[in-house]
């Protein structure tokens, strides 16, 4: 998945510790011997940098492949507690299997990740438990000096609301563990959700580019009325016709974006028919709760004309709504990787501001989303995941791997949305590993005052900067000369 060449991202050793205990020896092996180390869960962070580590000749510390275990799951409290290497798919199928039926867990689009790097790297899912950093409570952490801390009610021995009581007293420090190279996280609580009685998936389709600034401006106050409940999507119609896992070149063999009239030919095949948007959403709970959330969201969306609710009951089973549908029922799935296919040698990075969810904060970045893409030539699928009072637009650009003229049109795409978003007020949520410093560079309010009080820190806690040094931009300040790609 390296955009970059890639022995700029290339770890010069990897090891597998087996405990706690084991991640202590290595980090105070690390300290002795002035060595980065660099901690994954599972490696599977695709789009950002995936196992690889940010510094070259960084020993990784696969915690997923011997770390593995489930530590606990509470069917009263509806609570878990993880090694780093419990995957998505791990969890659901030990929920299934102990007959925790009244639980559901909550997976990002790709199941196959980690629940704890996932959390720590503040991804998200489409339950109503998606924002997994929210849902998350306690934390083991090794610091870059070797110790270990219990956060929150972990801090008390014999403690039995850790998992429960994510703030216990004092500073609530779980925060700095997330993004951060502050400390090595071995054991993540982690809430569940209670089975709703019943759910139901529904999907809307528009038939304009330009329906995009209404749509936004309906789903702003569904979703923070909490009518419409998970996390949900507003996609492209070309990403659903990726999805399909068919190239590019099936449906258009010229350079540049594929057309619109080809587009909607396409699509009028599909059981979307002709559109430019796709909305997927579930509702959750018994047949007359959903009901009147589902009425008002038909009545809302209607209100854009040429909208239209597709019947799930016209749906093929092999279609990707029912991918969508799994994924907001907490059931893991890895589908939605089938767009790599896209172009030859198919690989990916996503650009990914965060804005309010107004119709011109959509369109000003899709704008700088197109001018980009129209500029370097390359691929890309805009998708909007609706938070709460945000929303996240995930642009993934596809380019051949084994091309590196399309890797550097790829970098290059992202690096100019980067800019131009942060000229218009709109930062990153999360980055690929070659562009930390470049989004680090954006929080730049009152003289880089944040990103100083992270280097106290970095430097207060990591004395000799061994861990995951550059991580989200955070240098210590023994690195201070090192910074190898701005
Ligand atoms: P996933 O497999 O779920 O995608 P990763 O293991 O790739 O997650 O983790 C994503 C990022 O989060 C990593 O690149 C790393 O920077 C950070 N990270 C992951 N696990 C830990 C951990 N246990 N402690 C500290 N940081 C971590």
């Amino acid at each position: 998945m390296s955009v970059v060449p890639k022995h700029e991202f290339m770890a010069s050793a990897i090891v597998y510790p087996a405990s706690t205990a084991e991640v202590q020896t290595i980090v105070v092996w690390a300290n002795k011997h002035t060595i980065p180390i660099f901690p994954i869960s599972m490696g599977r962070n695709l789009g950002y940098g995936g196992a690889a580590p940010r510094v070259r000749g960084s020993v990784v510390l696969d915690l997923g492949r011997r770390m593995n275990k489930i530590l606990d799951i509470d069917p009263e409290d509806y609570t878990c507690l993880l090694e780093p290497g419990v995957s998505c798919y791990a969890l659901y199928e030990e929920v299934q299997r102990r007959g925790y039926t009244h639980m559901w867990i909550d997976t990002p689009d790709l199941g196959g990740g980690s629940v704890v790097g996932n959390t720590l790297d503040r991804g998200v899912g489409y339950t109503p438990y998606g924002d997994h950093w929210a849902a998350h409570s306690g934390l083991e952490v090794v610091l870059p000096t070797g110790e270990v801390i219990r956060t929150g009610m972990g801090a008390l021995p014999g403690s039995n609301t850790w998992q429960t009581f994510p703030y216990g007293f004092g500073p609530y420090s779980d925060g700095l563990f997330s993004q951060s190279n502050f400390g090595i996280v071995t054991k993540l609580g982690m809430t569940l959700m209670p089975a709703p009685p019943d759910h139901e998936s529904f999907m809307y389709t528009f038939e304009r580019e330009d329906d995009l600034a209404q749509i936004i401006e309906i789903i702003r106050p569904l979703r923070i009325g909490n009518i419409l409940e998970n996390v949900a999507q507003l996609r492209s119609a070309v990403q659903t016709l990726a999805v399909s896992g068919r190239p590019k070149s099936d449906f258009y063999k010229g350079s540049g974006r594929i057309p619109k009239d080809v587009v909607e030919a396409e699509c009028a095949k599909l059981p979307i028919g002709k559109c430019e948007w796709i909305y997927y959403g579930m509702s959750y709970g018994p047949k007359h709760i959903r009901q009147y959330k589902l009425d008002t969201i038909d009545t809302e969306f209607k209100k854009v004309s040429g909208a239209r609710r597709i019947d799930p009951a016209t749906i093929p089973k092999d279609n990707y709504f029912w991918s969508r549908d799994k994924i907001a029922a907490g059931e893991p799935d890895l589908e939605e990787l089938l767009w790599c296919n896209w172009v030859l040698n198919g690989s990916h990075i996503a650009f990914s501001p965060v804005s309010p969810i107004r119709g011109k904060d959509a369109t000003a970045l899709l704008e700088i989303t197109n001018k980009h893409q129209d500029r370097q030539g390359v691929e890309i699928f805009p998708a909007f995941v609706v938070g709460l009072r945000e929303m996240h637009l995930i642009v993934e650009c596809v380019f051949d791997k084994h091309s590196p003229s399309a890797c550097e049109a790829a970098l290059a795409s992202m690096r100019g949305m980067v800019d131009d978003a942060a000229k218009s007020g709109y930062g990153e949520y999360r980055t690929h590993l070659a562009l930390m410093d470049q989004v680090a560079g954006t929080y730049n309010w009152n003289d880089n005052a944040l990103m100083k009080f992270h280097e106290r820190l970095k430097d207060a806690l990591d004395p000799n900067g061994i861990l995951a040094p550059g991580k989200s931009g955070v240098w210590p300040s023994s690195f201070a000369a090192g910074r190898l790609l701005s």
